[in-house]
């Protein structure tokens, strides 16, 4: 049932009235690190990422046609021309504004969706106007990060691949050496890119790299999609550092797409403020990360991602109850 001001009031909102709107709880991870082992759940966990249409899907199709018809050729990427660098680039920066342009002005300027499916109460246009932002606003401070430093640094980390690749030093698999390791990898990317994210993500929240770099992303407490990618350029650097798995990892230059565009597009929807798209009443798109969002809210919890409970090892681990938050305010850092 809806509020008069659109909010969701289903009975899994009384869980933490703090939030507009949040996904059940206390938050699951994923059920594949659970012991003893659960299949069906492990089953039902890839399922929701692969087997229906989901950011994963859409990222896995960028790359293929991103590889298609997207790429100049491998020829010509053997010596290093600002022709093909600069179409990297551009096809970056476009990819970039489009799509955090269209879920912009669906999410937050013409508010399409209103407050359905909104983690946070209030607006992001309520906490753009600050002075801790540059250019006092949220939406140019962010665009400002996430065009000048994030789709640099992601090219550059792009284009030094492809002149390796064309050059015959980067690791290769082709469809036919393993059609089942080839698809396997897709499913694997993720997890390692979790892996890394959670203690990179550790260690630019100890306190001086915290102050130098990683507090630019945390001005953004409410987040939208140009929230995503915008950070301090060091971070950018550690953060894209990620794809240092394809120089030891036989792979195909897909995969690397795939893994470049889980770094930088996908972020612009996990931090969109809503848990999906919602199509006649019903959530028919997942954008959102509730995971993360608890992170903006809190900063000394969730540093990886539900994909690999590293914070529930470690103890950083918020399941979005109030129970939660008061355990993790009493944390160091
Ligand atoms: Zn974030
Ligand atoms: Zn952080």
């Amino acid at each position: 049932m809806d509020n008069i001001d659109g909010s969701q009031s289903t009975q899994n909102q009384q869980a933490n009235p703090s939030w507009n709107y949040h996904p059940e709880l206390p938050m699951k991870v994923s059920a594949v690190f659970s012991w003893p082992p659960k299949p069906v759940k492990i089953i039902a966990w890839f399922a929701k990422s692969w087997l229906v249409p989901s950011e994963r899907t859409l990222w896995l199709a960028f790359a293929f046609a991103t590889w298609i018809w997207l790429m100049p050729p491998v020829e010509q990427m053997k010596t290093l021309t600002w022709s093909w660098v600069l179409f990297i680039y551009l096809r970056n920066l476009i990819s970039a504004i489009v799509v955090a342009t269209v879920m912009h002005l669906y999410f937050h300027t013409f508010k399409r969706q209103g407050l359905r499916l909104r983690y946070e109460k209030r607006h992001l246009t309520e906490h753009g106007k600050n002075r801790r932002f540059t250019f006092n606003n949220q939406l140019l401070d962010n665009m400002f990060w996430t065009l000048a430093s994030g789709v640099t640094i992601w090219t550059a980390f792009e284009v030094l691949y492809f002149l390796a690749f064309a050059n015959g030093f980067m690791p290769t698999l082709e469809w036919s050496q393993n059609p089942v390791w080839f698809l396997a990898l897709f499913v694997l990317i993720p997890l390692w890119s979790s892996v890394h994210f959670y203690w990179v993500h550790r260690m630019i929240h100890w306190p001086p790299l915290y102050n130098m770099a990683h507090s630019v992303h945390h001005r953004n407490i409410i987040t939208g999609p140009w929230s995503g990618l915008s950070m301090h350029p060091i971070e950018h650097l550690i953060y894209f550092s990620s794809i240092i798995l394809h120089v030891f990892v036989d792979t195909h230059p897909a995969h690397m797409l795939f893994h470049l565009y889980l770094l930088s597009l996908n972020p612009m929807a996990e931090h969109s403020g809503y848990e999906g798209l919602e199509v006649k009443e019903r959530n028919r798109f997942d954008l959102g990360n509730f995971f993360h969002q608890l992170h903006h809210r809190h900063f000394k919890c969730n540093y990886g991602s539900a994909e690999m409970p590293w914070d529930k090892w470690f103890g950083s681990f918020h399941d979005g109850t109030p129970e939660a938050s008061k355990r993790i305010q009493k944390r160091p850092w």
